[in-house]
């Protein structure tokens, strides 16, 4: 296994060494199993070389999006509270500021290498932050039984071999990227190209870097394909794209189909269980639809269609805050993932948006992900996304924010029309709002919360 990135190169065995050393400069520290650090810096070799130390020293590994600006980063680091804080540049700074020890990853000193810790599954691997679209952000805390079946099911569904060199361009810190990406390479013992996302580098690392495979986000997709239509690059040999985190438009998944050589393989997951869910490998792969539980996930609908998981892969517990944790989960133990999910006949699954994002106007219920597919299909409409609009008349009122794709902006009357000829009144826009981009998170989730301020 190789991690490669920039001019550098780390092998399994060096990687391992170097965790180890980082592993006894914590442990001189007061590091000890179950203590909290924290990893607060962009993406980098020396991240994965300072996350595995954290993992080597039997410690928890807490998960700070770089992005993060001071108040963030504080309602993190009083929450997880970490004995150390592994930053790089400026973050250094805001972690001092708040008064927490900070090391530089970019400089990590090292140590003798300890005995290796007494781990067993159970043992508290990482903290993962949720993405806190409605209200702050929660540490679901992920124990190591959890990572290995996240990884050895990623290994099994996409057919991940040794051989294969994955085109890593995701945040680390987010499940996508570390529990698939990351555990993955290392489970298998295949190699990583760790790489800043733009559609460039990606097609040269999957053309004269040997890349075998590559995982995006539904936004990354966009980006590929408008590049590869102005650059048109054969990529038949790549053996597997992966796409979740966000819906796949039907559109975009024929794009992807056409340019890429291949449609990709659309998955579905959470921070609280990895991605549980995939179209299969082999076919069929079928647009709007995320396909099938993980070897050893259990999925079924609950109450209002939600979508509920059970299994090795699901956490156990949000990190001290057992009220959340109650709430999250069904009397007898599933684990509540507040999407709103159809099983088709096939027994395959498609998600229709989250509970929360739930449009209630005029007394109707109206789910923002069926009224986009219809609007994704207006040849003037780049990207939408719908949300209710606080409204005296009906409570919320269904509108769009749209992306034009042309440089004429749309017709606001000629949209809502069109989904009148689609769609049941009451979950018709009544307002089209134009916008030069959607407002997106780290992952390309919309964030609704900001649509309309
Ligand atoms: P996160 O915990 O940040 O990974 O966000 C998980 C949420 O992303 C899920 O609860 C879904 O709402 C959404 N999500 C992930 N994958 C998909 C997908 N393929 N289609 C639709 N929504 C998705």
């Amino acid at each position: 296994m190789v991690l490669r990135s920039g001019g550098s190169e780390l092998t399994r065995d060096q990687l391992s060494s170097e965790a180890a050393k980082v592993a006894g400069f914590l442990v001189a520290e007061g590091v000890s199993p179950g203590d909290r650090v924290a990893i607060y810096a962009a993406n980098s070799p020396a991240w994965v070389v300072g996350y595995l130390g954290v993992i080597r020293a039997g410690a928890c590994a807490v998960m700070m999006n770089p992005d993060y600006h001071s108040a963030e980063a504080e309602h993190i680091l009083r929450d997880a509270e970490p004995k150390l804080v592994i930053a790089d540049g400026a973050r250094r700074e805001i972690v001092s500021k708040l008064g927490f020890k900070a090391v530089p990853v970019e400089h990590l000193p090292r140590g003798e290498p300890p005995p290796m810790p007494a781990l067993s599954p159970e043992s508290p691997a990482a903290i993962l932050y949720t993405s806190g679209t409605t209200g702050r952000p929660k540490g679901a805390l992920l124990d190591h039984g959890n990572f290995l079946a996240q990884g050895r099911g990623a290994l099994e569904v996409w057919r991940w071999t040794d051989k294969d060199v994955l085109v890593h361009a995701l945040p680390l810190f987010h499940l996508h990227g570390l529990g698939m990406g990351l555990h993955g390479t290392l489970l298998g013992g295949g190699s990583a190209v760790l790489i800043p996302f733009t559609p460039e580098d990606v097609v040269r690392e999957l053309t004269q870097g040997g890349g075998t495979m590559f995982f995006g986000v539904p936004s990354m997709y966009q980006r590929l394909c408008e590049w590869l239509e102005q650059n048109p690059t054969d990529l038949s040999h790549v053996r597997v794209f992966v796409c979740g985190s966000a819906p796949l438009p039907p559109a975009l998944f024929e794009r992807c189909a056409k340019l890429l050589g291949q449609p990709p393989v659309e998955r579905y997951g959470i921070t609280e269980g990895g991605i549980v869910v995939t179209n299969r490998y082999d076919g069929p792969r079928r647009p709007g639809r995320v396909g099938f539980p993980f070897p050893g996930v259990e999925v079924k609908l609950g109450e209002q269609g939600e979508v509920l998981l059970k299994g090795g892969q699901v956490f156990k517990g949000y990190w001290r805050n057992p009220e959340a944790t109650k709430e999250a989960f069904t009397p007898d133990g599933w684990f509540k993932t507040g999407d709103v999910g159809e099983i088709g006949e096939d027994g395959s699954l498609a998600i229709r948006g989250r509970i929360k994002e739930l449009i209630i106007t005029g007394g109707f219920n109206v789910y923002p992900r069926e009224v986009e597919l219809v609007l994704e299909q207006h040849p003037a409409v780049h990207e939408v996304a719908v949300a209710g609009v606080p409204s005296e008349k009906w409570g919320e009122e269904v509108t769009a924010f749209v992306v034009p794709s042309g440089s004429k902006p749309p017709n606001e009357k000629e949209i809502i029309a069109f989904a009148h000829e689609r769609l049941a009144s009451y979950k018709c826009p009544k307002r089209v709002v134009m916008l030069d981009k959607l407002p997106r998170n780290a992952m390309g989730k919309v964030q609704r919360s900001l649509l309309g301020k």
